[in-house]
């Protein structure tokens, strides 16, 4: 069977999502979503749901990106009565280390440079009298840029559930969380309103001819074979991009990693639930008893329990009023890099255990759980990244053919920007200033390649 469509979206995730409604606003509505799983389950239901615009960079572009995403969301979430729970609670980072309080500050003032909004620094409990805690639910009337918190005691006072040597807090404000499953369902009622078509099924095969997209193959879910005649095609496989990028001809330079999140039930209340999403910014040995610790270390699969495993450990509630769920994720597998995604993800059944233990290290009313660990869920899904972990958004070289990937550990809050974006390329509307960044001819521009170089050994955001 032979179709035709304007546009063919590989992935039915959130950016192929975010896509589909962005060109059928914009008037392509001919568009066919095509995905053998149900929308949104391979990575994008795993998801923390969280989104910020605190990207203090070596640039700003991943800073007005994400500002532009934000307006985004904020439109949307008055446009559909808030169907997808859009809250403000901000980023709180924490550190008991002097270095990391003393880059708390830098990394402010880089941020305010760069469009996060301005910075209140609090340096007595006194000064700390103006700020404003963050509210229970919704999105406006909020504060933006960012609180500091340099006093012991204004942090004992406002983030009383913190452990006591926690010596600087930076609050970022125009950052929360959402449901992304509410936001991507909103998204393709909308998007299927306007004619978009969601077919259930794998893409197979892309047929280039001339340097241009001609059809694509799908192997429908149904047990036929469908060809889709089209000048369009967007890749929006997440941890598949690599691959379905392969059918066009074009290699991308992708890598992915392995992130878990665990879900608990905190019955004592020690998590204060009106806190925003809370980050230890320092890295930690876990404390285990002396005849714990020799047992893992002599043995090579447990030392690296005994071994100091890195910043970064968040957690945030879930659900509102009397929910008492929390959110907890360490991303101590990012070390490995997988080349190829596999499914299933690998087993670490040392996790939830790990992360409280760590977690305690934060809010140290979590030790109560360590030695009767609570019931807990456990699931997560694959970052998949460029080297400097920005994303790649727009044309690949093929006529026709275009990425949205490589939205790593942000592709929610992201997908409203980078939707747009591609819809823009497709369309020939006037692209915004931070387009260069994230399309993948900016790796031949030695300029880029020089700014790369000197963001670091890794390059890495
Ligand atoms: C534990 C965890 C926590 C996270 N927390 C946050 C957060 O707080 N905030 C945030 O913004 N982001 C977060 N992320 C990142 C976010 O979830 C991802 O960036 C986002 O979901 C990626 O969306 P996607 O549409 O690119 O990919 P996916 O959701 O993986 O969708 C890709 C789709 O492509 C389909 N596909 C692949 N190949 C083919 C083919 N050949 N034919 C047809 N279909 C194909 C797949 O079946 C899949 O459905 C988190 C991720 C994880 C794992």
């Amino acid at each position: 069977m032979t179709r035709t469509s304007d546009v063919v979206i590989c992935g039915a995730g959130i950016a192929g999502i975010a896509t589909a409604h962005a060109l059928a606003i914009r008037g392509i509505r001919n568009v066919t979503l095509i995905d053998s799983r149900s929308p949104l389950t391979l990575t994008s239901d795993k998801s923390t749901e969280a989104y910020r615009n605190w990207w203090p960079g070596p640039d700003d572009a991943m800073v007005r990106f994400m500002n532009r995403s934000i307006d985004l969301l904020e439109e949307w979430a008055d446009a559909s009565h808030d169907r997808f729970l859009l809250n403000r609670r901000g980023y709180v980072y924490a550190t008991a280390n002097p270095d990391k309080a003393a880059q708390f500050a830098s990394d402010a003032v880089r941020a305010e440079q760069q469009g996060a909004g301005e910075i209140r620094t609090y340096h007595s409990q006194a000064d700390a009298a103006a700020y404003r805690p963050s509210a229970h639910t919704g999105y406006r009337d909020h504060p933006s840029g960012a609180d500091l918190f340099l006093d012991h005691d204004a942090i004992r006072e406002q983030f009383a559930f913190l452990a006591d040597d926690v010596i600087a807090v930076l609050h970022a404000r125009r950052c929360g969380w959402m449901s992304g499953q509410q936001l991507g369902m909103w998204l393709l009622e909308e998007a299927k309103a306007l004619g978009v078509t969601l077919l259930p099924g794998h893409v197979q095969s892309v047929h280039v001819r001339g340097g241009r997209v001609e059809s694509v193959s799908v192997a429908c879910s149904d047990g036929s074979d469908v060809t889709i005649a089209t000048p369009g095609f967007v890749n929006c496989a997440g941890p598949f991009a690599k691959e379905v990028a392969a059918l066009t001809g074009v290699s991308l330079p992708l890598f992915s990693e392995m992130h878990l999140k665990v879900a608990f039930e905190d019955t004592l209340g020690v998590v204060d639930r009106n806190t925003g999403l809370v980050i230890l910014d320092d890295a930690q040995t876990l404390p285990w008893s002396d005849d714990e610790r020799a047992e893992f270390a002599a043995d090579h699969t447990t030392r690296w329990l005994t071994e100091p495993l890195p910043a970064g450990i968040h957690l945030r509630p879930e659900g509102y009023r009397q929910n008492q769920t929390v959110l907890m994720l360490w991303d101590y597998h990012s070390s490995h890099r997988y080349d190829v995604a596999e499914l299933p993800l690998a087993d670490d059944p040392f996790y939830p255990e790990v992360v409280m233990r760590g977690m305690a290290r934060l809010a140290p009313g979590l030790a109560q759980y360590v030695d009767r660990l609570p019931p807990v869920s456990v699931d997560g899904g694959y970052y998949t990244k460029t080297a400097e972990n920005r994303p790649l958004i727009g044309p690949t070289g093929v006529d026709g053919a275009y990425v949205n990937a490589a939205l790593s550990g942000y592709g929610l809050m992201a997908a409203p920007a980078a939707g747009e974006l591609i819809a823009l390329h497709v369309s020939g509307g006037a692209l915004p200033s931070y387009h260069p960044s994230f399309r993948l001819d900016r790796y031949n521009d030695p300029a880029y390649r020089a700014l790369l170089a000197s963001w670091g050994s890794t390059g890495q955001l």
